[in-house]
């Protein structure tokens, strides 16, 4: 088969860590490049994803630093645009005050980020989403950032079954199924597609406020 002409778009030549914001109006890096961004709830797979889109022993070897994991981690892809790594949310060992912390942080960097073209959003296939889950949806439609759910571990269920939960969570969520992606970072499932989704993302034209 000749190769495809668009595929090139979503090879990833070159990922460098640039930092990482750990206060609220902390350092970021001074990129005017396009940003898509990270979240999900603490154990949902958001590292084993990252790694799996960007096939890097670096990226993996910055996740697992300790403190890193608190903070907003910013990578540039292909010297094109900015993947940020948002840290995990609502896990239930954390205490209030660690929360306190760094939800107020999320928020400011979504909404001071003009650069932002979308988020991907991961939810676990198998779980429903938390409240966490859906304050951080309501947040993103208020913000009108573009949004893509990701649904990790697909591996633990059938391939029937992960094709019912993409439609069970699209209506859920009221999303349109072209936003729910399957994914294992087991099997590399959802892999390309994801990186088809982010790079579209990253590709559209931002729209530009009339007022
Ligand atoms: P994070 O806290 O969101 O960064 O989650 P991790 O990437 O550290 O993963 C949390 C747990 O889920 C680990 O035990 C992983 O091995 C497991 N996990 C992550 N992705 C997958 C997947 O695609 N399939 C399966 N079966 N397990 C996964």
């Amino acid at each position: 088969m000749p190769p495809d002409p668009g595929a090139d778009r979503l090879v990833i030549r070159n990922v460098e860590f640039l930092g990482g914001m750990a206060e609220k109006h902390g350092w970021r890096p001074d990129s005017t490049l396009p940003e898509v961004a990270f979240a999900g709830r603490s154990n949902v797979g958001k590292s084993s994803l990252l790694n799996v889109l960007v096939r890097r022993k670096s990226f993996a070897r910055v996740s697992r630093t300790p403190g890193r994991t608190r903070e907003i981690n910013f990578f540039r892809i292909n010297n094109s645009f900015l993947m940020v790594d948002l840290p995990g949310y609502g896990y239930a060992r954390i205490s209030k005050e660690r929360k306190a912390e760094w939800r107020p942080m999320i928020e400011s960097y979504l909404r001071r980020t003009s650069q932002l073209r979308g988020i991907v959003l991961l939810l676990d296939i198998r779980r429903e989403p938390s409240e966490d889950d859906r304050e951080m949806l309501d947040f993103l439609a208020e913000l009108e950032v573009p949004t893509i759910v990701a649904l990790t571990k697909a591996d633990k269920l059938s391939k029937a079954g992960a094709r019912q939960r993409v439609a069970e969570v699209s209506r859920l969520l009221t999303l349109e199924p072209d936003q729910v992606i399957q994914f294992s970072a087991h099997s590399g499932e959802g892999r390309l597609e994801l990186l088809e989704a982010i790079t579209d993302l990253v590709q559209a034209v931002p729209e530009v406020d009339s007022e």
